[in-house]
């Protein structure tokens, strides 16, 4: 029986790496529904190819672009983001790959997780704005959730036939786009130098938060309700060449790392083929990677990194309020509304001002992330 996936944010970088998945192994996938945000073009030739039971098209603008050029295929066309978290609970659907980016992610996990499906996560907005919650609701279900993200693939690949208790999670950070930029130097960054990753090539926003290390202090986030540990025992290390994914320490001393080129194929992969293995042409040389090397985070350098551990230690919905205010500040400082240090300082300046609300219901991080948004366009001065 081929697997039938439900796959959000089909059009990304994520979705697509998803697709040339699909597309190499027929007889092994199919895909039931394919969405995107606003790339409607990009969505129509997917449907085209994959031939799903229906699309979603969030930005209700593109509904009838849709519509119309999908008018001879029988695929069901629908708009919204409430569509999204619907498509997700069919009977048809067996896993659903969540690859959208930022909160819009949570809901439809939600959604699929209260129908048992099985995720594989990309969305690690999710885990970090509500992690406490999805977690609690995954088990309530019995819904595996299968990390996408690198770092977190690479521990889960580390813990398979472990029982024993862990001493540390080391994640490993390649340190972004800005890694060898002075301090100093911060304050004149434009979007287009931020974009550009030494070593993957992803989305605007993650992009943007691997430099600031946002992305690095959702990672801890992440895996800290992922794999149920306390952010004392989550630590971050420099490794600029990212062909360690990440590390587990066990109370012996024993470390186990997961290795390989940075291809975010490898993790997708596992996590929809798990305990299987994808059968892939990669070869890594270690020969001709004779350098591995490591450093410690500058902490002054990446303030976000310290941020994002005390959000995590505070609980509730602080980690959701970080997670908003970003989203804003990101978005502004691409289109060039802000400068790249206001980043930071918008997370900060929500952080210091919003509630955070303990033991927090959905509504709550609904009302918590409206509030963060709120907060970050007074603080940079922008409109909705
Ligand atoms: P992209 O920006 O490339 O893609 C995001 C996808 O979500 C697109 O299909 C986009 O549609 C859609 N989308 C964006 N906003 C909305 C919205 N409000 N409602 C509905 N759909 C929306 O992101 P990535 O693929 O890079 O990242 C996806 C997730 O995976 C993120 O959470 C990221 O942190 C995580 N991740 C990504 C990695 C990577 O290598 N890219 C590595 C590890 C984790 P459209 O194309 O129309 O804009
Ligand atoms: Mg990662």
């Amino acid at each position: 029986m081929k697997q039938r996936l439900a796959l959000l944010g089909s059009t990304g970088s994520i979705g697509c790496q998803t697709l040339d998945i699909v597309r190499r192994r027929p007889e092994e996938f199919e895909i039931t529904t394919l969405t995107a945000g606003s790339r409607w073009e990009s969505l129509v030739l997917q449907a085209r190819e994959f031939q799903p039971d229906s699309v979603v098209i969030a930005d209700e603008r593109y509904y009838e672009n849709v519509r119309e050029a999908l008018a001879g295929e029988p695929i069901k066309v629908y708009a919204g983001s409430e569509a999204l978290s619907q498509v997700v609970t069919g009977g048809e659907v067996d896993t659903v790959v969540n690859a959208l980016v930022g909160y819009a992610g949570l809901m439809p996990t939600v959604s699929a997780i209260k129908k048992s499906k099985k995720i594989a996560l990309a969305n690690k907005e999710t885990l970090v704005v509500a992690g406490e919650l999805v977690m609690r609701l995954a088990e309530q279900h019995r819904a595996p959730i299968l990390p996408i993200d690198s770092e977190h693939s690479a521990i889960f690949q580390c813990l398979i036939g472990e029982r024993a208790p862990l001493r540390r999670l080391i994640i490993t950070c390649s340190g972004g786009s800005l890694r060898d930029l002075p301090i100093e130097a911060l304050k004149d960054v434009t979007p287009e130098q931020a974009l550009k990753h030494p070593q993957w090539t992803m989305g605007a926003k993650i992009t943007i938060d691997s430099s600031t290390l946002v992305n690095k202090g959702f990672e801890v986030i992440e895996a800290a309700w992922l794999f149920g540990l306390d952010a004392d025992k989550i630590s971050v290390l420099i490794h600029p060449q990212s062909v360690i994914h990440s590390m587990v320490e066990f109370e012996d001393g024993a470390i186990k790392a997961q290795l390989g080129t940075p291809d975010m194929h490898m993790p997708i992969s596992f996590a929809l083929m798990y305990p299987q293995r994808a059968q892939r042409d990669e070869h890594f040389s270690f020969a001709d990677n004779p350098t591995l090397t490591f450093a410690e985070v500058d902490r002054v350098k990446y303030p976000a990194l310290d941020i994002a551990y005390h959000c995590l230690r505070s609980g509730g919905t602080a980690a959701c309020t970080m997670n908003g205010a970003n989203e804003v500040a990101v978005a502004a400082f691409l289109a060039h509304k802000c400068g790249y240090l206001d980043i930071v300082r918008t997370i900060e300046y929500a952080l210091d001002r919003a509630e955070n609300i303990k033991k927090p219901t959905l509504e709550d991080y609904a009302a918590a992330d409206l509030e963060s948004r709120r907060l970050a366009r007074e603080f940079l001065k922008i409109k909705e």
